[in-house]
């Protein structure tokens, strides 16, 4: 006997019956005019409140120098002040020669690299990027739409490869990247990645960092954005991507980027970007004719806040303190309601700002849009995929952060119900 609340078990006038009280439910939802949103990866106020203190940290009667005397106020320091580079090459777990500090956004310097790339070339490259009959990057999906968003931008050809429980599939980028010398990049996000959750294993760090690119300037965007965001007390490890690329022999080949947007403040974090002192200064160079300086005052803001690794792990312990109740709601209410029906599937993560949902196949769109007419607003279906397709249509991305656990609560039962529905009218069809 299967599961009887497994909706693949039922049989159609079940299927029916169970539908139209589903309708119900539904409508009753429709009624109460909600507006829910659960589309970006946003911190909620509460986490905002928890970096407010950094703001008066700096006051114009304070000493505004930087640990090597310059003046935070004026010109200069045009890849940030040595004590900013000397946390951000802890986070990221490189030497301080290796690091450059931005502004507030690290999809700026994600953007703006590529954007050079295009114009000049990398380091090491024979011709400007943009100069060749096409670009392609690897995006392995589901991912992030931002950096889909830059490809498409600037025209690059997006190849699609999955997603494994362990990193993207390294069988599939090895035998593209050795063969096709117009593939110059793959996006990885590869801690708690956006959305699945998931964290590339040293197995997978290590075949990126050794693989035979038949691209001598092919880069790996290391976008690093959640690597100290974790749920649980055993956080996920990461091995170091440029250290593996050294040994190997291909120093130049990672560019990594991650921010403090979800450390302190989406709207006025630090940025930065580390990569080999080759790539570091090749950059420098170009970017000492965009400006004579970044803002050194948040900054200096910034390392009085959160000081050292101790204290920012304390910090972001009280983040994970915020999110986790949120994560756990949302865990509990999709079990509850979609646990046992066969229709679903859904990763569990240790860390970062998303739950990745699976439906049936062709499902995806439809429930999106049942949930929008309910009023619970979800990233768009196919968003998490090249040009906005999912050659599926399952991937429902899930960002429990901004709305309140009770908000979670009724807006996971919407969805739910959405995607019931969505099942159903499908099971039905194919009968
Ligand atoms: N990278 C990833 C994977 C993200 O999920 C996000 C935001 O959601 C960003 C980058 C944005 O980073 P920043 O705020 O530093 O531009």
């Amino acid at each position: 006997m299967g599961n009887t609340t497994d909706l693949l078990n039922m049989n159609t006038e079940q299927l029916n019956e169970l539908y139209a009280s589903l309708k119900e439910r539904y409508a009753e939802f429709q009624n109460q005019n909600m507006k829910l949103d659960m589309s970006r990866g946003k911190p909620c106020p509460e986490q905002l409140e928890l970096s407010k203190a950094m703001l008066d940290l700096v006051a114009s009667s304070d000493s505004l120098r930087a640990l090597d005397g310059s003046d935070c106020l004026n010109y200069g320091g045009v890849d940030g002040i040595p004590e900013a580079k000397d946390l951000f090459a802890q986070i990221l777990g490189v030497s301080s020669s290796e690091v450059m500090i931005g502004g507030s956004s690290s999809l700026t310097m994600m953007h703006d690299t590529i954007s050079r790339a295009m114009l000049h070339g990398v380091y090491g490259s024979q011709q400007p990027w943009g100069k060749l009959p096409t670009v392609k990057f690897i995006c392995p999906s589901p991912g992030y739409d931002r950096h889909f968003a830059i490809c498409e931008l600037f025209n690059i050809e997006m190849i699609v490869v999955d997603m494994l429980h362990d990193g993207p599939d390294m069988d599939a980028v090895e035998a593209l990247v050795s063969e096709d010398d117009s593939i110059k990049g793959i996006w990885c996000v590869p801690k708690y990645s956006n959305p699945d959750g998931i964290t590339y294993s040293d197995q997978v760090v290590e075949r990126l960092a050794e693989m035979t690119a038949k691209a001598n300037d092919f880069r790996i965007f290391w976008d690093d954005a959640y690597t100290v965001h974790h749920l649980t007390d055993e956080p996920d490890h990461l091995s170091n991507i440029l250290s593996a690329c050294k040994e190997a022999g291909n120093p130049d080949r990672v560019f990594m980027f991650c921010s403090t947007s979800k450390i302190t403040f989406p709207g006025a974090g630090v940025a930065a970007m580390a990569g080999s002192v080759a790539n570091i200064n090749y950059t420098r160079k170009q970017i000492a004719v965009q400006t004579i300086g970044p803002d050194k005052i948040n900054q200096l803001r910034h390392i009085r806040f959160l000081k050292d690794l101790d204290h920012l792990s304390d910090h972001m312990a009280q983040h994970a303190a915020i999110l986790k109740p949120k994560f756990d709601r949302v865990l509990s209410k999709l079990e509850s309601e979609l646990g046992e029906r066969g229709i679903a599937s859904w990763n569990k993560p240790n860390g970062g700002y998303f739950v990745s949902l699976n439906t049936l196949d062709g499902c995806a769109t439809i429930a999106v849009k049942l949930a929008a007419d309910a009023g619970v607003t979800l990233t768009a279906a196919g968003a998490t995929f090249p040009y906005g397709r999912d050659p599926r249509d399952r991937n429902i991305r899930i960002a429990p952060s901004f709305p309140s656990v009770e908000e979670l609560e009724k807006s996971i039962e919407v969805l739910s119900i959405c995607i019931q529905l969505a099942s159903i009218e499908k099971l039905l069809a194919e009968r």
